[in-house]
């Protein structure tokens, strides 16, 4: 099948009509579920992937004999569309909000609780008690002024950073107490870098529609809230306010192998260990050519990452090859299975944030998972407790002094001392049950200052070939939420 006319059908057997035959590239969520569209609406699929896995950064690992998640493990509920997957794959009764007690910032003067009412760590008002607990009287001062500057300040500019928007609207203290902590956490990334339309998409233009970034994220919350209550299941814990996020029981990588089950159920070939090498237009058609094999369709659908999405298509689309967005940082997870009966009280509520200047912790972030998740704490059982710690700000993989790029030891090392100082709790090497470290290289989209308007060429390039998709967090904004409403809003509009 190499080269000439696309055949019809996938190259397993061949039997569909071209003009139905879909390929997709990549089996991560945005691959699978567009591979689930497609096969629900008829369209015989064949899904590649490069890895032995199916799901990508929603993946699972074994850990003290527990299934968990090793990449992401909530959904934002700012909107209904994780929830609606969710329940239209059956698992409805599973979805949770995350226990009601919050998570904690370690800022270099201590640890405070996290204030729950921002966007991306942002104050809808600056003196609420826990906000200004966290920036000191000076602080909220500064960050009030907000109100009283003109709109234009931060929305003026046709694109620009998180920080260049808050510090010019609130000041230094939330950018480096309340917003570094946070868009580290999520995006391993230093504010400074990222484009603050694809983080905190309609934030500028609520702005001013508002007056103020405080009323522009008082209304995003609103927003979320309303679109967020009815996705509650009956009996979960209502979260509090600012926990906008909710999860599954057993983890959200239950959602992927749920998909998988029904993609199989559906007669959709499942290909793992096919890394596509080479993508190329012919015909009207298109081949994708992985591990020596040759996959011929009438549609494909490229659910990678951004580089690699646009390393394959430049070749068919050479408009695209000064479009390559950098790649995204190396990020390592230490999950750690401990018995330490202290943390059944759960002294830093579901997890710590770690402000970048805080000096003598390399983690970025902790979750404590017994304490976040009441379904996982019943598995465990009172004293156990597991414990996820992350590393890597985006220094880049190869960066000295990049935690994230230490060895398994070292950062196993690093995540018994870092959760001792974070939980204020000694945990030592005889309280760990298991361990594992989990790399993610490039996983996570780097939305560099700009982003949003190369993603705007991206998709009007490719909306130009025929028979085209290209779908995935580096175009729709990292997390799920994102990536599940912008794959089915693409796969629907060709359907
Ligand atoms: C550590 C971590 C934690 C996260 N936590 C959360 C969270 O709690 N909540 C949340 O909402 N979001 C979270 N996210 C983000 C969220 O997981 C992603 O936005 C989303 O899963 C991206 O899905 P995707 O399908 O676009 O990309 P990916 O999941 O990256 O999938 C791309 C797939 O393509 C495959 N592939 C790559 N190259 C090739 C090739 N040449 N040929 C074939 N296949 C190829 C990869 O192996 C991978 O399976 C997290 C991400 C990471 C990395």
């Amino acid at each position: 099948m190499r080269g000439g006319r696309p055949q019809p059908g996938h190259a397993l057997n061949g039997e569909a009509p071209a003009g139905l035959a879909a390929l997709v590239v990549g089996g991560g969520i945005a691959g699978l579920l567009a591979a689930y569209r497609l096969a629900k609406a008829g369209t015989t699929v064949t899904v590649l992937e490069a890895s032995d896995a199916w799901g990508g950064c929603v993946g699972s690992h074994t850990v003290g004999g527990l299934e968990l998640d090793s990449g992401a493990e909530s959904f934002a509920t700012r909107s209904t569309a994780v929830a609606d997957l969710a329940r239209e794959l059956g698992l409805g009764e599973n979805i949770v909000a995350p226990h009601p007690g919050g998570a904690w910032v370690q800022l270099p003067g201590g640890a405070q609780e996290l204030p729950k009412t921002g966007v991306l760590g942002i104050p809808a008002n600056p003196w609420d008690p826990e906000v200004r607990r966290s920036l000191g009287f000076a602080g909220s001062l500064r960050a009030s002024v907000d109100r009283y500057l003109p709109s234009s300040v931060g929305t003026s500019a046709e694109v620009t950073s998180v920080s260049a928007l808050v510090r010019a609207r609130m000041g230094k203290r939330v950018l480096e107490r309340l917003v570094a902590p946070v868009v580290g956490g999520v995006h391993s990334a230093d504010p400074g870098l990222l484009d603050v339309d694809m983080v905190a998409p309609g934030l500028r233009a609520a702005l001013r529609q508002h007056g103020s970034l405080a009323g522009a994220v008082a209304s995003q919350r609103k927003a979320g809230q309303a679109s967020s209550s009815p996705t509650r299941p009956s009996g979960a814990v209502a979260a509090k306010a600012g926990s906008a996020v909710g999860g599954l029981k057993g983890g959200m990588n239950t959602l992927v192998s749920v998909l998988v089950a029904e993609l199989s159920s559906q007669g959709v070939t499942l290909v793992t260990g096919a890394r596509v090498d080479t993508i190329n237009h012919v015909d009207g058609g298109w081949q994708a050519i992985a591990a020596g094999k040759t996959y011929d369709a009438g549609r494909l659908v490229v659910a990678l990452d951004g580089p690699a999405a646009v390393g394959l298509l430049e070749n068919a689309l050479p408009e695209l090859s000064g479009l390559r967005p950098a790649a995204g940082p190396l990020v390592s997870l230490v999950t750690l299975v401990v018995d330490v009966p202290e943390l059944d009280r759960h002294p830093r509520g579901t997890g710590v944030l770690v402000a970048p200047q805080t000096a003598g912790i390399e983690a970025k972030a902790l979750t404590h998972a017994t304490a976040k998740w009441d379904w996982l704490a019943g598995e465990t059982g009172p004293g156990t407790h597991v414990l996820r710690l992350s590393y890597g700000r985006g220094e880049g993989r190869d960066a000295p002094g990049s935690a994230a790029a230490l060895d398994d030891d070292a950062l196993f090392e690093a995540a018994l001392r870092d959760a001792s100082t974070l939980l204020t709790v000694p945990i030592v090497r005889e309280d760990v049950l298991d361990w594992d470290v989990v790399r993610w290289a490039g996983a996570l989209p780097f939305a560099a200052v700009g982003h949003k308007q190369r993603v705007a060429e991206v998709r009007r390039i490719c909306a130009e070939a025929d028979g085209l998709s290209v779908v995935g967090g580096w175009l729709a904004g990292n997390g799920l939420a994102a990536v599940v409403a912008d794959t089915s809003a693409c796969i629907d509009a060709v359907l």
